[in-house]
């Protein structure tokens, strides 16, 4: 079953080589917020998902451009478990 993307509309593509940048609300880091279901998820953990059918699950999703509000696919990828990182 496909997710249809509850996204859509709250970030701007341009093309697969710029940001797309989240236009909703973003926490302190500058991440993009999504509600889901009165939770507020990582708004580009949420892209990963759609575009890949890949749960990110404990792993953290890396914008590989730097910029917390990305959403475009092309620039996330999946990075090491979040449990294993020492902060
Ligand atoms: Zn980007």
């Amino acid at each position: 079953m496909k997710l249809r993307n509850p996204a859509a509309g709250k970030y701007v593509k341009t093309t697969k080589h710029h940001c797309w940048n989240w236009t909703g609300r973003r926490n302190s880091e500058g991440y993009g917020l999504f509600e889901l279901n009165g939770e507020d998820l990582l708004a580009h953990r949420i892209a990963y998902f759609i575009a890949t059918d890949e749960q990110p699950g404990d792993r953290e999703v890396i914008q590989t451009c730097n910029n917390h509000g990305c959403c475009n696919p092309a620039h996330l990828r999946l990075g090491e478990p979040i449990s294993a990182q020492s902060t």
